[in-house]
């Protein structure tokens, strides 16, 4: 998982970058990067490095880095593919122009695109889908950005958003099913792209729309340019629901649909078909926090921060081993005893995947004197791999792939526990029918072309 960001203006833009992927430190902490088109140079000046924002830039360095267009990169790790190589953006030059990428998804035929290409003598130093969408792109680039990213787009299978430097074109591409979020947004004469809305507002912008599925943005000499990725081909949109679920901050809007109000909604529909009687609600924070709200506000419960959150811990969830995993649930969340002792508490937290989370936390909320624990997820048991950009491990390590709701139960050790159904939480998010669910019922939009 990633997040993206575009800017085209007729200043410079490295501050605005900076703070742009700043906002969205979310949506990946394991690397980030920054890439300029530098007109008076003629060159693409980038940085890239392992790290958060804050750490990885200096305020002060910024200045150095000229140019008015520019891309940015915020990267979260998964296993085995956090070397340095993979830190985006990537920066290449073919017949004499300059060429600058950043992605966020993920393709389904990466690894046969990679073979094919292979077989033709191209070299590849990272295992990053970019890498080789630089590649297809630069080889069927002859003059013209449009053709040569509709030829790509031909090529490349699954969800993909990219901001593109072109020279002094900014070019923006959303996959054709719209399986991740890419946002267009205007400042005075200012354009930016981001994948999440608040990378706009933050920098003083207003969101125009979303990017289409199988939109085509190109952004040069100060005019925006739309064009579709085919005339025959009807795109179906398909955007992520899992965005909504976890990955988006409470204040991103995408697709329609408000993150925060389909959380509060969520907590509604799992309060309104609730049978146990608790004493109060405790959300498993942050993620789980809007859920907890609309759970209270439904149930009337009272809403206690029985869980204290250390603030300097980012999302632990990609560890390479289990006692890794567990430690990091330790460390991240503990107790507060005064709020949930004796009490009858409905937990409340996002999603189960391996188990984890859940397990450990009911384990210390019940030797902090919990009574009992009522674990309410606002997502559907998630019993499919994603193969569209959430990092999700395998179907043997997803719990719910192999056991039942009463077996997790079980293993998890809460009193009782309860999911939000498909059809529930399409009632939460308003009705829409636009969302991929294959986490949660299989039905992939794009077939896993790699083995
Ligand atoms: P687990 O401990 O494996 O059951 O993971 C579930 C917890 O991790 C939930 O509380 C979520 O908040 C969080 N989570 C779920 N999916 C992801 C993901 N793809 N990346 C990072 N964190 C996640």
């Amino acid at each position: 998982m990633s997040g993206i960001l575009g800017v085209y203006s007729d200043k410079q833009v490295s501050k605005e970058l900076y703070y742009g992927i700043y906002s969205m430190q979310h949506r990946g902490q394991e690397s980030c990067g920054i890439a300029i088109y530098d007109e008076e140079a003629k060159e693409v000046v980038y940085k890239k490095e392992k790290g958060l924002v804050g750490d990885a830039f200096k305020e002060d360095e910024l200045k150095n880095y000229k140019g008015n267009l520019g891309i940015a990169h915020v990267r979260s790790s998964s296993v085995g593919h956090n070397h340095v190589a993979n830190t985006q953006p990537f920066v290449g030059s073919c017949r004499n122009r300059n060429l600058a990428i950043v992605d966020n998804g993920s393709l389904v035929n990466a690894n046969y695109l990679r073979e094919t290409l292979e077989e033709e003598g191209f070299m590849f130093q990272t295992n990053s889908d970019a890498e080789v969408i630089l590649h297809i792109l630069a080889r069927y680039y002859k003059g013209d950005i449009v053709e040569a990213v509709k030829v790509t787009m031909d090529y490349i299978k699954g969800s993909y958003t990219l901001a593109i430097i072109c020279d002094d074109s900014l070019v923006a591409v959303r996959d054709p099913h719209g399986f991740r979020s890419l946002l267009l947004g205007k400042k005075g004469n200012e354009y930016l792209i981001a994948s999440e809305n608040s990378a706009i507002e933050i920098l003083g912008g207003e969101v125009i729309r979303d990017v289409e599925p199988g939109e085509i943005i190109v952004i040069k000499d100060g005019e925006l340019k739309s064009y579709n990725y085919s005339d025959t081909y009807k795109p179906v949109k398909k955007s992520c629901i899992f965005e909504h679920v976890y990955i988006a901050r409470n204040d991103a809007t995408l697709d329609d649909l408000n993150a925060y109000e389909f959380r509060i909604n969520c907590g509604a529909y799992l309060a309104k078909n609730e049978d146990v009687k608790a004493d109060c609600v405790v959300p498993v924070p942050d993620s789980g926090w809007a859920s907890a709200i609309g759970y209270a506000n439904e149930s009337g419960l009272q809403l206690s921060e029985g869980l204290v959150k250390n603030r300097y811990v980012g999302r632990t969830f990609i560890k390479p081993t289990q006692e890794e995993r567990e430690i990091a649930v330790r460390i991240k969340l503990n107790p507060l005893v005064p709020a949930i002792k004796g009490k009858s508490i409905i937990l409340v937290d996002d999603s189960i995947v391996r188990g984890t989370t859940s397990k450990q936390l009911i384990k210390s909320l019940k030797e902090a004197g919990a009574k009992e624990v009522h674990l309410r997820i606002t997502s559907p048991p998630v019993k499919y791999p994603c193969y569209y950009g959430i990092d999700t491990p395998t179907r043997e390590s997803l719990l719910a792939a192999s056991h039942s709701v009463e077996e997790m139960r079980e293993y998890i050790g809460c009193d009782t526990l309860k999911f939000i159904s498909i059809e529930g939480m399409k009632e939460a998010a308003k009705g829409m029918n636009t969302f991929c669910t294959s986490c949660f019922d299989g039905d992939y939009p794009v077939r896993k072309i790699d083995k």
